[in-house]
């Protein structure tokens, strides 16, 4: 059974918008054995809107449609399915009920306007929305199933897993097991992971290995399919031994957990606590830290220490050590992540010193240049690195190797 996937928006012709949810939906139906026979994107115009559900391909059972399902002027999409299907607009009770519920979870009155999103196509079947205000809906027509969410991509997602998968799936009488395990891999990018699993991994029509880069670092998802739940547990167990084995002191987590939920489980582990002093992150360390719930069992003190007279003052770095060898500097480095810790009274200190650009680079410290200092009660530790791309990116990838550093200092203690 075959799928056809149409996306709505001017937005995603004018490629201001990466057309998400179509690779969304496309991943989840194969996943349960459906295939994809097309994708394709039309403006907010109801005649292209109306042309798309028209000519739709031949043998396609499901068309699945997001986008334009919203209160405003520019969504038109439950108006150009009525006159798709010659069917007449009407106000839907339960898609007004579900608007008006939601609203009144907010502790606030649902707005006129949003009654608009009630409008829908007489004789549609409604598609509850975990996410959002606006139903999704599904018209039945000549043997097919057009099946409209909201463009939003997370309500989308939600309602695709929610209530899209489990319905084609039955419908379908997928009985198989489908299983997968990513692995998060850094300091690695995708070729040079791809050239030592090279042949490693027998792939075919029950396992699957993808390549997943997530700048700065590269997921691996192995997915398995099959009849026999344990059969396919054994076949991704034995496929992730092989990229342990080849990839492994690259590979941070098995359970594809981000690097600031595995750096704080470890020290939780180790009832140790950290103190973190951010130059160029910006706080950017901290945040993410703070991202994990429990975190304040672990995480005494982040301090920004931007500018030089914050790293003397707070920090107590001495002014002879900026002078002589600048704030981008391994003895800065150094002196910050151990100031820190003294500060805290923390197991470990962090800090990151460097060059986030455009500006303020030289020939010999470029635009890039980035220290990071790990200290433990017994002794410190800097690295130092070039990294490339803009600002964003290059804190980013400061934080990831700050975290990366940190942990693989706790694991060697
Ligand atoms: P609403 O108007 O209530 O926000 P909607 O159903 O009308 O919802 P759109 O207006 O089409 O949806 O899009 C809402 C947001 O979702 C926009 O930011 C848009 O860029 C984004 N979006 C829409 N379609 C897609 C898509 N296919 N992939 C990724 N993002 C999308």
């Amino acid at each position: 059974m075959s799928v056809e996937i149409i996306t709505i928006g001017n937005e995603l012709l004018s490629g201001t918008t990466v057309d998400t949810n179509a690779t969304y939906i496309a991943a989840s139906v194969i996943e349960i054995g459906l295939s994809v026979s097309r994708m394709s994107s039309v403006g907010d115009a109801p005649e292209d809107i109306i042309n798309a559900l028209k000519s739709v391909l031949p043998g396609t059972k499901y068309i699945i449609v997001t986008g334009g399902l919203g209160p405003t002027d520019d969504d038109r999409t439950a108006d150009a399915a009525a006159r798709a299907f010659g069917r007449t607009v009407e106000l839907n009770q339960e898609a007004l009920a579900a608007i008006e519920k939601r609203f009144a979870g907010y502790g606030a009155k649902m707005p006129f306007s949003n009654q608009r999103q009630a409008m829908l196509p007489a004789r549609v079947e409604i598609i509850p929305n975990p996410r959002g205000t606006a139903s999704g809906f599904i018209i039945e027509a000549a043997g097919r199933e057009f099946i409209f969410m909201p463009g939003v991509p997370a309500e989308a997602e939600a309602m695709t897993e929610s209530f899209i998968i489990p319905r084609l799936k039955e419908q379908s009488g997928f009985k198989q097991v489908i299983l997968s395990k990513s692995l998060r891999v850094f300091g690695l990018w995708e070729s040079a992971i791809q050239e030592r699993l090279d042949g490693q991994i027998q792939e075919g029509p029950g396992l699957s290995l993808a390549y997943l880069p997530h700048f700065p670092e590269v997921r691996l998802k192995i997915t398995g399919m099959g009849a026999d739940p344990e059969k396919v547990r054994q076949e991704i167990a034995r496929a992730a031994a092989v990229i342990q084995e080849k990839v492994g002191e690259y590979i941070y987590s098995v359970n594809d957990e981000p690097f600031e939920l595995v750096v704080g489980q470890l020290l939780k582990e180790k009832k140790a606590t950290i103190a973190i002093a951010e130059s160029c992150t910006g706080g950017l360390i901290s945040h993410r830290l703070t991202n994990i719930a429990g975190s304040s069992d672990y995480l005494q003190m982040g301090v920004v220490v931007y500018s030089n007279r914050a790293k003397v003052e707070l920090l107590n770095i001495p002014q002879s050590v900026l002078d002589e060898h600048g704030a981008v500097s391994e003895p800065c480095a150094r002196l910050m992540a151990k100031k820190v810790r003294e500060l805290a009274g923390s197991t470990y200190g962090l800090a990151v010193t460097g060059i986030a650009g455009p500006t303020g680079g030289s020939t010999e410290k470029p635009v890039g240049t980035v220290f990071i200092g790990v200290a433990s009660v017994e002794a410190e530790s800097v690295t130092q690195h070039r990294f490339f791309g803009g600002r964003e990116q290059i804190k980013l990838m400061s934080s990831h190797m700050a975290l990366n550093n940190l942990r693989k200092c706790i694991l060697q203690q």
